[in-house]
């Protein structure tokens, strides 16, 4: 007999196994089925909060009171958007679904940096659907990322290789002669001046664009400014159209906007990680006419297509120039035309060479509901947005502080001047996200400060929205002075 006893992760028992998970996903149903009456988020005691001070496990714990401890300590505290009431920031609601997706996924345990396998199969796929959706061809080409600010910052590093006309993956950008510069609008999403600086051209190659009164991007301005920018030297090499603002949710006219660009000579790239499924939603899917006509778009399925996070995506219609962007193979990863690793290497679209099979979480949800039931998911959102703008309206005490424009509505409990606004909101939203009533955020909007509800949330009702302003509406009667008689 050997005295080495083979080690490995699997258990000795499967069945002890067996019936914990199934106790875990028996119990994720409920979590799902009950959201309703939880509160939309709560704040992690001390208590909690230190248990995850305790130092790296030096003896093992059974399984299921890890699962105890995870229950008490990590899954009773979540973010809250999977709640109805959660609109803060721009988050998506999850679904269970995709959460199986995941789960598979994770047992398939399958690598996407390349490979022969299913896994690989889906995550193409999925890519062809979403080039279908914003009106792509076919052989454009395109990789799931982690999300939207991966997705733009795989499409900015494209561009800037091609407009830089030399070979900056040998030379570098200290070989630029021309500075480039890439143009947005000032309600652009700040996931792009972050793309620009981790590319090593500095913030100053976001240009800026001022918004109309509807928050689009004025072509004006931005002419004047392509024509000065060459007067002066410098090189455009990009318009970023955005297809629904993170602040609220303005759309740029991309038609026009891939107009100048083929004027100009200019990549046309859209942030479509917001309204880039619009199309989804025919009645909506004029919106964004002209997003067919961009180079490259960024959508963001944890968004408004509600997969759990993360995904995002990137689509780009010159695909040998995504491809000489990131091929990339050492002596140990080498092309094959046959076994395990033959086939279309997915690494070579991007910067992770080990990737996640993010793919199955939203190839499922799609085979299960089918696209128009994604676009009436999105028409429902943007009717939410409505009737609340409506009720604002009809409201003394409440008024909107930006149009709605599509599923975002930016409003605020009324004040003396705009300081006062910014106290007494503020506590309003402090005070109903303690309260766990609902998750709104915050934000200004051409110098206006006011509260936020971004409506990307399946499970949402109109009564959501009652039971929410009328806690505005009480919670800043607390809070101001009562005005004797
Ligand atoms: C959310 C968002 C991003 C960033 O996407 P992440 O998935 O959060 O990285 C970029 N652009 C817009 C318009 C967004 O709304």
């Amino acid at each position: 007999m050997s005295d080495s006893k083979d080690v490995t992760l699997d258990p000795d028992n499967w069945a002890a196994y067996r019936a914990l998970a199934h106790r875990m996903v028996d119990e994720a149903i409920d979590h799902l089925d009950q959201v309703r009456e939880r509160p939309a988020w709560r704040s992690m005691p001390d208590d909690v909060r230190n248990t995850f001070r305790s130092a790296l496990p030096e003896d093992p714990t059974s399984l299921d009171i890890v699962y105890k401890e995870y229950r008490e300590t990590v899954g009773a505290y979540p973010m809250g958007n999977v709640h109805p009431r959660f609109w803060g920031w721009y988050m998506g609601a999850s679904n269970f679904t995709g959460a199986l997706g995941d789960f598979l996924a994770a047992v398939d345990g399958s690598n996407l940096g390349g490979g022969d396998t299913g896994a690989s199969q889906v995550e193409q796929q999925v890519i062809d659907w979403l080039k279908g959706i914003v009106g792509f061809p076919q052989d454009a080409s395109g990789t799931l990322t982690s999300g939207g600010s991966m997705a733009n910052l795989v499409a900015h590093t494209v561009i800037r290789n091609l407009a830089a006309g030399y070979d900056v993956r040998k030379e570098g950008i200290a070989a630029l002669d021309n500075s480039l510069r890439f143009y947005a609008s000032d309600q652009v999403h700040s996931c792009h001046q972050k793309a620009l600086e981790t590319l090593g051209l500095g913030s100053k190659a976001l240009v800026e664009i001022e918004s109309d009164d509807r928050h689009r991007m004025r072509l004006d301005a931005l002419q004047c400014v392509i024509a000065q920018d060459r007067a002066d030297g410098l090189q455009p090499a990009c318009v970023i159209g955005t297809a629904g603002s993170t602040n609220t949710g303005a759309i740029d006219d991309l038609t026009a906007i891939a107009d100048l660009c083929e004027r100009e000579g200019i990549w046309f790239h859209v942030d479509g990680c917001i309204g880039g499924v619009l199309g989804l939603a025919k009645q909506h899917a004029h919106l964004i006419a002209g997003i067919e006509r961009a180079g490259s778009v960024a959508i963001d399925p944890h968004k408004w297509l509600h997969t759990p996070f993360e995904a995002g995506a990137v689509l780009i219609k010159d695909a040998d120039a995504h491809f000489a962007t990131f091929e990339m193979h050492g002596p140990y990863l080498q092309y094959q035309e046959r076994g395990a690793i033959a086939g279309k290497f997915l690494a070579d679209y991007g910067l992770e060479l080990s990737r996640g099979f993010r793919a199955l979480k939203i190839w499922m949800a799609f085979k299960e509901h089918c696209a128009a039931k994604f676009g009436q998911l999105i028409a429902q959102d943007i009717s939410l947005a409505r009737y609340m703008e409506t009720q604002i309206i009809a409201h003394p005490l409440l008024e909107l502080v930006a149009p709605v424009n599509l599923n975002i509505v930016c409003f605020r409990h009324v004040a003396d001047d705009e300081d006062a606004a910014k106290v007494l909101n503020t506590e309003v939203m402090l005070r109903i996200q303690e309260s766990g009533i609902a998750v709104p955020s915050d934000t200004t909007v051409q110098g206006k400060y006011g509260l936020r509800c971004a409506f990307n949330n399946h499970r949402t009702r109109r009564e959501d929205i009652d039971v929410f302003l009328s806690a505005v509406v009480h919670t800043a009667d607390q809070i101001l002075p009562k005005r004797s008689a």
